[in-house]
């Protein structure tokens, strides 16, 4: 089953401690579609300016994602920029220039509105909404991801579409403050209690908590020796979560689990690199490997039981 993904397609501008891009492809879409690409057909709604290059549109169709909800617009596309701190887990976004993407009002193409998984980006809450209302059936998972900005400025809107929605991911500082609660577990209870049934929360190289009911389920970051840029971690996770769930086509407690894994998975090769290049030049089995020395990492027995696995090697 497919993907629809609303979100930005940008021109990034990245430093950190160990070397910097200008203008490379990225945005939310961006990682998002990629990342989902190795599991289920995708498709981008979004918006591109007349600078929006044929190498990139070409990068992302031989990845096999339908771009023909990728509008282009007179103008230039969005840039972002933005700097990370030593240990990289602090960001500071130095600029910001919507260009063309302040106006994006995404109108979904017949083709696209019954698509039966959905993911509303990081944008407006209203268009949020717009997209969903846009839908000729409800589809059978709707995903969505928010930021401080709009936890702060469209509050009500927010909680409007969130009342609308099935699955959260958003970071565990975005939880505090939707939930307007410090700790964690309490936050995110209160988070259930505004419309999602799953959070998946985001905790960067502490790994992720999903909440679920009244079931939490708890991994690590994969370890990483090497980490070159972390923009996009938090997409392609999504992508890779959203796109394992429409793959298998159910999201019961085992499937919700595997695909927390393989986000973790997809995040964990995207930030080898710079831009999406590394995350859109794996092949499956690398995936499938990666996924299962996660499980042996993360493995140990029963109390009862005696331990058979020998400890995985560095
Ligand atoms: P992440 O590192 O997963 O938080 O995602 C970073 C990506 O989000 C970058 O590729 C940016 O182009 C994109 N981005 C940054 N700021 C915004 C924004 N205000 N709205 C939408 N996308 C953004």
């Amino acid at each position: 089953m497919g993907i629809l993904v609303v979100g930005s397609v940008a021109f990034d501008s990245v430093k950190t401690p160990t070397g910097s891009r200008d203008e490379v492809l990225g945005g939310a879409a961006t990682y998002f579609s990629i990342a989902a690409s190795y599991f289920t057909e995708v498709g981008i709604v979004a918006v591109v300016g007349e600078d929006f290059p044929e190498t990139h549109v070409s990068f992302l169709q031989k990845k096999g994602i339908d771009i023909s909800g990728m509008e282009r617009k007179v103008g230039r596309t969005f840039r972002w920029k933005g700097e990370y701190g030593i240990d990289l887990n602090s960001r500071t976004t130095l600029d910001t220039q919507l260009n063309v993407f302040a106006d994006f009002t995404p109108k979904l193409m017949s083709a696209h509105r019954a698509q039966e998984y959905l993911f509303l980006g990081n944008i407006d809450p209203d268009l949020q909404r717009s997209v969903l209302e846009q839908m000729t059936k409800r589809p059978k998972l709707v995903g969505c991801d928010t930021m401080n900005y709009w936890i702060e400025s469209k509050r009500k809107s927010l909680l409007n579409t969130l009342s609308m929605i099935d699955l959260l991911v958003i970071n565990d500082e975005e939880t505090r403050q939707l939930a307007e609660e410090s700790n964690l577990i309490r936050a995110a209870k209160r988070v259930l209690t505004m419309g999602p049934k799953i959070l998946v929360m985001k905790r960067g190289e502490h790994g992720v908590l999903m909440f679920c009911g009244k079931s939490i389920f708890s991994i690590p970051a994969f370890p990483m020796e090497e980490v070159t840029d972390p923009t996009g971690a938090g997409d392609s996770f999504a992508g890779g979560l959203m796109g394992y769930l429409a793959a298998c086509g159910t999201h019961d407690d085992a499937a919700l689990r595997k695909a927390v894994v393989f986000g973790t998975v997809m995040a964990s090769f995207n930030i080898m690199d710079f831009g999406p290049y590394n995350l859109g030049n794996l092949t499956f089995p690398e995936i499938e490997q990666r996924y299962r020395e996660f499980r042996q990492l993360s493995y140990f027995e029963d109390l009862a039981a005696k331990s058979t696995e020998p400890l995985p090697e560095l």
